[in-house]
């Protein structure tokens, strides 16, 4: 086992490597410099890793497309009309889960999911505020909860939304975060660029590639009615986060 183990990964490596070095026209000091400085993980070989992942809020599309996106899942019992509407115009939304959230109310995410192309993606376990976190300890938040995700639901997420915390503004992440998300199988840090929660108003007719920021709760369905309508006024439909970004 460990011999197939090392071979695949030699494998992997050269994969990696060849085209890099093609780039690089040969492997000189600055790139050596450069692969010196992420803290805590490594690969075999002495590669920084894991890279930061992009900050994401707003897609750079042409596409006539938005991108809706749900927050926390507390109050799920006080949102089965969104999850009907969710389901019936089958929309394709970025559920940014809390664990204790999902595993309060398993029937209705499991039944959202299977029922429809939303997916779930990381928010952390506790919903801190990440930058007053070690590198170590935002990792836990991370990594514990992507793995209580495929526990719940047999699907890992590719994208992170931070947490905020408590209080308002928020600095939301830093670079440890970017490097943790990685960590952690997500592609993207999502923020967001028109905030639709708890009644609030678009600012301005919704654009190509807006990522529209909902929660979780009893305002959910007329937020994402407003949102919907929204959309359809602007001639733009909701689509696959994860297609945009993260694949
Ligand atoms: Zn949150």
């Amino acid at each position: 086992m460990r011999l197939m183990r090392r071979t695949r990964v030699t494998r992997v490596t050269l994969a990696v490597l060849v085209p890099v070095l093609m780039l690089l026209g040969l492997a000189g000091p600055a790139a050596a410099a450069g692969a010196a400085s992420a803290p805590g993980e490594s690969v075999p070989g002495g590669s920084a890793w894991p890279e930061p992942v992009p900050v994401v809020t707003k897609v750079d599309t042409e596409d006539p497309v938005v991108f809706i996106t749900i927050d926390d899942g507390w109050g799920a019992d006080q949102a089965a009309g969104a999850r009907k509407l969710l389901m019936d115009r089958q929309i394709p939304a970025s559920l940014f889960l809390l664990p204790g959230a999902y595993e309060a109310y398993p029937e209705y995410y499991r039944s959202l999911l299977a029922s429809g192309p939303s997916r779930v993606e990381n928010h952390t376990v506790n919903h801190p505020d990440l930058t007053k976190l070690s590198y170590q300890d935002q990792r836990a938040e991370l990594c514990d909860a992507r793995d209580r995700q495929l526990a719940a639901f047999g699907d890992s997420p590719r994208l992170f939304r931070p947490s905020g915390g408590a209080t308002y503004p928020w600095p939301f992440y830093n670079e440890d975060t970017r490097k943790v998300a990685r960590a952690c199988g997500a592609e993207a840090l999502v923020m967001w660029s028109q905030d639709l929660s708890w009644g609030q108003q678009p600012t301005g007719e919704l654009e190509s590639g807006d990522i529209i920021l909902l929660h979780m709760g009893p305002t959910l369905e007329a937020d994402l009615t407003r949102a919907l309508d929204a959309a359809d006024a602007a001639g733009l439909k909701p689509a696959n986060l994860r297609q945009y970004v993260a694949d």
